[in-house]
């Protein structure tokens, strides 16, 4: 075993051996891997290697793709067979809406380039004979489907690697990693200690354990799974071809052909959270105990949907655990707070995800940052809130939920509510229907009395829909509230400040008693971040932005401090309060705050401290509705205090509490675009027009500055565009194609209703050449194309009169 090493990955399942292997392949050789036991050792070994694309998020679904396209390669470079079946597979829809689920997905496959469809009973039987389809409405048939051989293919990737120059060393188990000086790990095992510059935490179901050694928590946990392996069945084994996998979500199964006979694997509601104590360090090439009585339900709707079962005889059970991160996702990237140090773990679907993890952890490592947003894996997308307990709750819920259809207004109920603000409670008795990120309660709407406390999962319109169009009356034609909690806040302070945000943000740095937007960028020019920048003082600045982005951006602040003259403190939760917004807002503000509020004492973008009733408060003149606004924050414990000053002065001014259903449809009328929407690391500024924001000419040569300027040279191939669209009961999302002369050349970012304007409006992209005012395109939505235009004027105050007056 060497003693130095560029990167030593911990762990040789297929996840560390694909990271291994990618290294290699971004030209890093001295590399080395070290694996416990033998390789495939943790849940690598008994996995029914089964792969497949569908994902909710598009970039994780098209690792998916990256990954099974890769197998073919791979076994010629290594010379090891992955004992391949692309075989195809059908996913049934038995309910009208999953079948609009799977229209969703196979309308953002075709802007994927990926070649699925949809398939009526007659085809899934011609397809599948084995498939009873009583009571089926159709399928979503992807020809990349298929299975492969678990140990072969981690093989392959190990092969690979070694024939490129890394170093796996095996039956060595690493007993401590400690951190040094300069930033590289000191690796200790039995066999000797090794330094290295980077680590990689690959250890799957010991990922926790191994995470613990570094002094860190990664939230994931493992959790028991079965699948049936059949005997021979002339019902298999007579036929020419094989028989492709099919999904039944209503009976919660997995089925493909193995050899003459079947599999069939569960994801069960009455499941079990394994090893919850930690995973013993002695569990070896074992599998758990059966536990048939936990799928009996399942079996039962298997036998009915697969008659053949019942004919076949059970041959093998296997009982094995694998590991989750709360959403599903796998857990991948730096890890916030050490250096060096990189997560590569809670991989759930090894075969289908393991390449697309490699190839981002080696790109992310080797040339600074992956080539595509991946924030839907990254392990800075939880934060130090969270806890075991939450995790395990989730974990759960995941599990159960493993085909359960996806809505996009759903808002899921284990582990809540956990993380609140003093406002809860106001709002509980105001009949709020909540909704959570990165585990804060939010309002989504209020119920009219009535109506259920509850928003019924739709890719339709909702039960919310007419509530939210009367939150955004109140706004519109009187004055709203709402929180400001849900933004990631940041206080950063020092004689180094401003040179700092000034290296750090693209934009400009504002005046004491200003505010600027800024986008923050990578050094490729990438938006990774949409901030707004106060200033409160010559050396003190308040931040604001995603927050659900706390962890991804204190990560990347941390990464580019200097080592004194800044300091920054995260006051997410502690620095919160109300926005105020629409035409009373200024006599509301006038009535309760001991400041003169004129638009002339007072003007658009400026801010000020005040005294709100009892409250010292800091308030921002903006708002993200789009019209007349203020953001007041205040400490958390002045909140009560703040909302009663504010109710008791603007109940005659028509005040009324509105939702982020309110916000977000009230942007759309602004087109203003939204953090993970319109704004993520797969776009630039030119292109989702943030580029007014940035200070191409400063001096200062702020991060991505010359990417920029290259952009902004070159001219961008799209950019964002808004339209509304022809919808009838269904608005857009998400990830919709848009289509132009019977081809798809665009797709949307986001989407919804715009209440005031009673229009339904699209944000999304379109190639530059298409790009003319009233452009006609088609929005395919749920399977339906909707006649869409541009529009280049804003929908409410298009000069900007009511926001600026
Ligand atoms: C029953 C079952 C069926 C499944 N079916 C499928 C399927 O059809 N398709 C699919 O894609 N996925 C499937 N999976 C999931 C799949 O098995 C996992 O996604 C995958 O194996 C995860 O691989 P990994 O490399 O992350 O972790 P692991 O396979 O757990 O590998 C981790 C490795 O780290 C090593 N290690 C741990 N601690 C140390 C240490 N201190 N020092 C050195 N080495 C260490 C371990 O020995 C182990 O070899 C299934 C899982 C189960 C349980």
């Amino acid at each position: 075993m060497k003693s130095h090493t560029r990167v030593a990955v911990i762990g040789g399942g297929v996840v560390g051996c694909s990271v291994l292997y990618h290294l290699t392949k971004l030209g890093w050789s001295d590399v080395m891997l070290i694996e416990r036991s033998e390789l495939t050792s943790g849940s690598t070994w008994h996995a029914a290697g089964g792969f497949h694309t569908l994902n909710a998020d598009t970039n994780m679904a098209a690792l998916q793709g990256y990954t099974i396209e890769l197998y073919k390669d791979l076994e010629k470079l290594s010379e090891q067979s992955c004992g391949l079946h692309h075989v195809g597979g059908l996913t049934l829809a038995t309910t009208p809406d999953r079948m609009d689920f799977l229209k969703a997905e196979r309308a953002k496959h075709r802007y994927m380039g990926l070649d699925t469809e949809i398939v009526g009973p007659e085809e899934i039987r011609k397809l599948s004979p084995i498939t009873n389809t009583e009571g089926v409405l159709g399928a979503l048939y992807d020809p990349l489907d298929g299975h492969l051989d678990p140990s072969g293919t981690t093989h392959a990737y190990a092969k690979a690697a070694r024939k490129a120059g890394a170093e796996i060393v095996l039956r060595t188990p690493v007993l401590e990693t400690n951190p040094r000086p300069d930033g590289s790990w000191e690796i200790v095992t039995e066999q000797g200690t090794v330094i290295a510059e980077h680590i990689v935490n690959a250890a799957g179901l010991w990922a926790r354990e191994v995470g613990a050694l570094a002094g860190i928590y990664l939230p994931l946990h493992p959790m028991e799974h079965q699948y049936l392996v059949t005997e021979e069945t002339p019902d298999v084994y007579e036929r020419d071809s094989e028989l492709p996998h099919v999904m039944d979500p209503e009976g919660e199964s997995y089925l493909r052909q193995e050899g003459r006979g079947l599999v069939i694997g569960f994801y069960e509601q009455s499941c079990d959270p394994w090893a919850v104590e930690g995973t013993p360090l002695d569990f070896g090439h074992e599998l758990l105990p059966d536990k048939l009585d936990r799928i009996g339900d399942s079996l039962e709707l298997a036998f009915r949907r697969y008659p053949v079962l019942e004919r076949a005889g059970i041959k093998t059970i296997i009982n094995g655990p694998f590991t989750f991160a709360p959403d599903g996702n796998p857990l991948v990237g730096p890890v916030p707070g050490l250096r060096n140090y990189w997560s590569a773990c809670a991989v759930m679907a090894g075969f289908s995800q393991g390449g697309g993890v490699g190839l981002t952890l080696a790109e992310w490592m080797v040339e600074g940052e992956p080539s595509r947003d991946v924030f839907a894996m990254d392990v800075a997308r939880f934060g130090d809130w969270i806890s075991p307990g939450y995790t395990r709750a989730k974990v759960r819920e995941n599990y159960q939920r493993r085909f359960s259809v996806g809505y996009p207004n759903e808002e899921l109920p284990a582990a809540r509510p956990y993380q609140t603000t003093p406002a809860y409670g106001i709002w509980k008795e105001q009949r709020a229907v909540f909704g959570t990120a990165y585990g804060m309660e939010a309002v989504n709407y209020f119920a009219p009395e009535g109506e259920p406390l509850f928003e019924t999962p739709s890719f339709r319109r909702s039960n919310a829909f007419e509530a939210t169009a009367q939150e955004c009356k109140a706004v519109r034609e009187a004055v709203g509230i709402n929180e400001i909690h849900n933004f990631g806040k940041y206080l950063v302070t020092g004689p180094g400040a401003e040179a700092w945000l000034d290296r750090i943000m693209a934009g400009r740095i504002p005046k004491v008693g200003r505010l600027s937007l800024t986008p923050m960028l990578s050094p490729k020019g990438k938006l990774i971040g949409d901030f707004t920048i106060s200033r409160l003082a010559e050396e003190a600045f308040q931040l604001t932005a995603s927050f659900g982005a706390q962890a991804y951006h204190l990560r990347w602040f941390w990464q580019h401090l200097p080592e004194e003259g800044v300091s920054i403190e995260n006051v997410s939760t502690r620095r919160i309060g109300f926005q105020i917004a629409g035409p009373n807002a200024r006599t509301l503000l006038d009535r309760v705050a001991m400041a003169d509020v004129s638009n002339e004492a007072f003007p658009f973008m400026a801010i000020r401290e005040m005294d709100i009733g009892l409250c010292r408060a800091l308030v921002q003149r903006v708002s993200y509705t789009g019209d007349l606004g203020y953001e007041i924050y205040v400490d958390a414990e002045d909140q009560i205090a703040l909302y009663e000053t504010l109710s008791a002065a603007g109940a005659d001014l028509g005040l009324r509490p509105f939702g982020m259903r309110a916000m977000m449809s009230l942007r759309l009328e602004k087109a203003f675009g939204s953090w993970m929407r319109e704004f993520k690391p797969d776009y630039t500024p030119v292109e989702t027009g943030m580029d007014r924001f940035v200070s191409y000419n400063k001096p200062a040569d702020f991060i991505g500055k010359a990417a920029a300027l290259a952009e902004k040279a070159e001219g961008p191939k799209r950019r964002l565009c808004t339209f509304v669209v022809e919808a009838e009961d269904a608005d857009t999302w998400g990830d919709e194609p848009i289509w132009h002369d019977g081809k798809v050349v665009g797709f949307v970012t986001s989407g919804g209703y715009a209440h005031h304007a009673g229009k339904s409006v699209a944000l999304g992209f379109l190639p530059v050449e298409l790009i003319t005012e009233e452009r006609e395109v088609e929005i395919e939505v749920l399977g339906k194309h909707c006649k869409a235009t541009m529009i280049t004027e804003t929908l409410f105050d298009p000069k900007a009169e009511r926001m600026r007056g």
